[in-house]
């Protein structure tokens, strides 16, 4: 078990509040991932989870029990630091059977549960080896047992993986999503890495200024940002932003801005200031004039090539639009060079329209 109930919970010191009226529920065996912007937050967030800060309002609840004031020590939640904070001088073993000597626990006991969950994380080669005799990747693992032999109802992580370099950190994000699976526990997860977040996570709050922004699954999140915000945070090169107006012309709502025309589909609109959001990989280049320039619906920018970049598998090309820089994703073998005038063209299901005055998804 472990079903986590936020409730308006609420943060600040002194005059700077840290987290604001965040209500969400957890489920059991949810990967939740806590993402957003440095500051946003989200350390504030776990801790106050972990019982290690008081809310300044709101309440939490485990499992049906409310557990707003609870000592951490009662909460049967387990935090695995970014350090890992194992003992170096203990072996594996030993410090697997720390939580437990120090429950004072029967030797026997401690020996079977020490080995089952050295075996649930794959680390039973390891038992006898110390810290410094593991690579970064075994370390989390064996932080995560020793988490493990507690029983916690949920494991609690701040970035426990931005001490490692880039290739080690993909194979240790790997293993803690398979770890994650063959557990079916309940994960709790900062980070600031968006990747990080697509990847694990079954449950992505997206926080910002301390509130929540968006709560979904990945896909959710990524296909269908509820906010400006969201829009821009997730994915890389980052989501086009340009202002717009969206109106009704010829019987079908049209967004416009210079260099810029969607027609979207039949029907009518009030007029109002929009924000117009196309991803990179959505936008299609062409020569002005081709056929494939000019949908019947959908958006048709036309710009003026900026520069390229290649990123080897593929390239980034960004064009110069009215006001706006827009990227465009592009296979290598086109070449578009600096100065040439091109169209950029999108289907209708690929543009997100955000309300320009409160920055939330318009349907
Ligand atoms: P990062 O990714 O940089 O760790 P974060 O999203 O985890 O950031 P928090 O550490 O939760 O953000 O901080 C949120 C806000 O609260 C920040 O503005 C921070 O400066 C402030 N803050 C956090 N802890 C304290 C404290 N003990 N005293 C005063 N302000 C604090």
């Amino acid at each position: 078990m472990g079903r986590l109930v936020l409730n308006q919970l609420s943060r600040s010191f002194k005059n700077v509040s840290a987290v604001k009226n965040v209500s969400l529920t957890v489920e059991d065996g949810d990967f939740l991932v806590l993402l957003g912007p440095s500051g946003c937050g989200k350390t504030t967030l776990l801790r106050m989870i972990a019982g290690l800060l008081e809310p300044t309002s709101g309440s939490l609840e485990l499992d049906g029990t409310d557990i707003t004031t609870a000592p951490s020590k009662k909460r049967d939640l387990a935090m695995v630091f970014q350090s890992y904070a194992l003992y170096p001088h203990l072996s594996v073993a030993k410090n697997l059977a720390f939580p437990l000597h120090v429950r004072r626990t029967d030797k026997q006991e401690v020996k079977k549960r020490v080995e089952a969950v050295a075996e649930m994380v794959e680390i039973g080669h390891l038992l006898d080896r110390k810290p410094k005799e593991l690579s970064g990747g075994q370390r989390q693992r064996v932080a995560v047992a020793r988490a493990l032999v507690r029983e916690p109802k949920a494991f609690l992580m701040d970035e426990p993986l931005s001490n490692l370099d880039a290739k080690l950190r993909t194979a240790t994000r790997q293993e803690l999503a398979g770890l994650h699976k063959r557990l079916g526990a309940t994960f709790i997860y900062v980070t600031h890495d968006q990747v990080e977040a697509m990847t694990m996570a079954t449950k992505i709050a997206l926080l910002n200024g301390g509130q929540l922004e968006q709560l979904g699954t990945p896909e959710e999140l990524y296909d269908k940002p509820a906010s400006v915000f969201a829009a821009g945070f997730l994915g890389s090169p980052a989501t086009n932003l340009i202002d717009a107006e969206l109106s009704t012309s010829n019987g079908s709502i049209t967004v416009m801005a210079p260099s810029l025309e969607a027609v979207l589909w039949d029907g009518e609109t009030p007029q109002r200031d929009v924000v117009l959001g196309i991803r990179p990989e959505h936008l299609s280049i062409h020569a002005p004039g081709s056929s494939a320039a000019a949908p019947n619906s959908g958006a048709a920018l036309r710009g003026i090539v900026d520069l390229s970049e290649n990123l080897g598998s593929e390239q980034v090309i960004y064009c110069r639009v009215g006001e706006n820089r827009v990227a465009v994703r592009a296979p290598r073998g086109q070449y578009w060079g600096p100065g040439n005038a091109v169209v950029l063209s999108a289907d209708a299901k690929n543009l997100h329209l955000f309300d320009r005055e409160s920055g939330r998804r318009l349907e």
